[in-house]
């Protein structure tokens, strides 16, 4: 009933002749896949090249990033309309990096998801604990606050444009993973937090991906929990090999 997501998060990484490539190879090892959504997220500069080698086949393009404006006084920002012009289908919003470097909270992390939805693209809420926090026991508290507060707003009809990834931030690039009842406990949990939130048919209906360091030889036990419904996969997103393998999970 939840068509499972594998999402490739590439990161600061690639110029657009590898971007490309990349692309080029995924479309034609991908082209018959249906058993789960693919989505790319390459940098700014490489959406609109990456968008034409992916045409016409199953995989869907993302945005890493967005400012929560149709257009104005923002110097060196892109709006979602325009990453929607470029091709895009879905915006990440609050991965844990722009969270940590970029100290986005969880209000601008709303408007995002807000101005995404409004655009009619997908928002790809990113949540999680650090380990401090799982260390002290706040992480159900840090995962209902960045829950609740990313989705203000957002209308149970709107639900059904949002994604939630759940991804530790102490499994992400560090080749630490959730373990695979770590990871179904957390999202389980956060399916209770949608009910309450919204109600069973959302909690039913959102797909909750998994993130930090999914590979190809842990992609198969994540996948078989009955609460995770794809990967945000980012470090083995960048290789067509892995990312295929990960697609091809079973
Ligand atoms: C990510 O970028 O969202 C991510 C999960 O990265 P990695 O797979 O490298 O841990």
């Amino acid at each position: 009933m939840r068509k499972p997501i594998i999402a490739g998060n590439w990161k600061l990484h690639k110029t657009l002749a590898e971007s490309r490539q990349l692309a080029a190879t995924l479309a034609k090892e991908l082209s018959s896949v249906d058993h789960c959504e693919i989505i790319i997220a390459p940098v700014y500069t490489a959406l609109s090249g990456v968008a034409e080698e992916i045409t016409d086949t199953p995989i869907q393009l993302a945005a890493q990033n967005c400012y929560p404006a149709e257009t104005g006084a923002f110097t060196g920002e892109v709006s979602p309309l325009l990453l929607k012009d470029a091709g895009c289908r879905f915006i990440i919003c609050g991965h844990s990096e722009r969270r940590q470097l970029l100290s986005e909270s969880n209000q601008f992390i709303n408007h995002k998801v807000a101005a995404s939805v409004n655009a009619g693209l997908g928002a790809i809420l990113c949540i999680g604990e650090t380990l401090q926090e799982r260390e002290t026991d706040q992480m159900l508290e840090v995962l209902t606050t960045q829950t609740r507060e990313g989705l203000a707003g957002i209308t149970t009809e709107q639900m059904a444009s949002i994604v939630i990834a759940y991804e530790p931030v102490w499994a992400i690039g560090t080749g630490v993973t959730a373990s695979d009842q770590q990871a179904q406990e957390a999202h389980a949990f956060i399916r209770g937090l949608l009910q309450g939130l919204y109600n069973q048919d959302v909690a039913n209906t959102t797909r909750i991906l998994y993130g930090g360091s999914v590979k190809p030889n842990n992609v198969d036990g994540l996948m078989a929990q009955s609460d995770i419904d794809g990967a945000l996969v980012g470090g083995a997103s960048l290789k067509a090999e892995d990312f295929i393998r990960i697609v091809r999970f079973e």
